[in-house]
């Protein structure tokens, strides 16, 4: 069988298909791999995964939302606690981050990859990605219109400028925002 290396992990991956009854999170962007086509450690005692998808990403990249410099994939956050703080969602993460080292500016590999306009089913108009607050809202608290929660400060929104209505990242394609821990 063909095995592949990939520059975030030291040990030989195998193609496979994940089961739909498998519950294993991505090594990569953290999200679930159930059903996916995936490259998976050759080890029995390493439970390294991650989508194709993932094992696509390029290593460097620009993003509209920091045009000053370049961003790094790597395979684990460069702080000492492990953890990286998303500046798209403001989420934390543990494992792939585009990073930009001058700015300590981090993004999730899937927040990076988010399209720029979203139909939400609440709303009649498409809502377009906003890297920050419209200026209009900068002194405000913005309220999610779809789980009615604030959105943080500096994290990006989907946004209508028509209707002043705007969501969290994850709640344009949610029905409902999952209850907060
Ligand atoms: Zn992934
Ligand atoms: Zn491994
Ligand atoms: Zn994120
Ligand atoms: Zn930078
Ligand atoms: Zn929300
Ligand atoms: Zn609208």
């Amino acid at each position: 069988m063909k095995q592949f290396s990939h520059f975030s992990h030291r040990h030989l991956l195998n193609f496979t298909e994940v089961e739909e009854e498998d519950e294993i999170i991505c090594s990569g962007c953290e999200l679930n791999l159930s059903g996916s086509a995936a490259y998976s450690c050759t080890k029995s005692n390493c439970s390294f995964t991650i989508h194709t998808s993932c094992f696509e990403l390029p290593q460097r990249i620009r993003h509209r939302s920091h045009p000053k410099h370049p961003l790094i994939l790597l395979s684990s956050p460069p702080y000492s606690d492990g953890e990286f703080t998303c500046d798209a969602c403001g989420e934390s993460g543990v494992a792939f981050t585009y990073h930009c080292s001058t700015c300590s500016f981090d993004l999730h590999v899937g927040c990076a990859s988010l399209p720029e306009s979203e139909d939400c089913d609440d709303h009649e108009h498409s809502l377009t990605l906003f890297y920050s607050f419209p200026k209009e809202e900068q002194d405000s608290i913005f309220i999610c219109d779809v789980c009615h929660c604030p959105v943080a400060k500096n994290c990006w929104i989907y946004y209508c400028k028509v209707c002043n209505y705007g969501t969290h990242l994850d709640c344009v394609t949610a029905q409902e925002c999952p209850d907060e821990e």
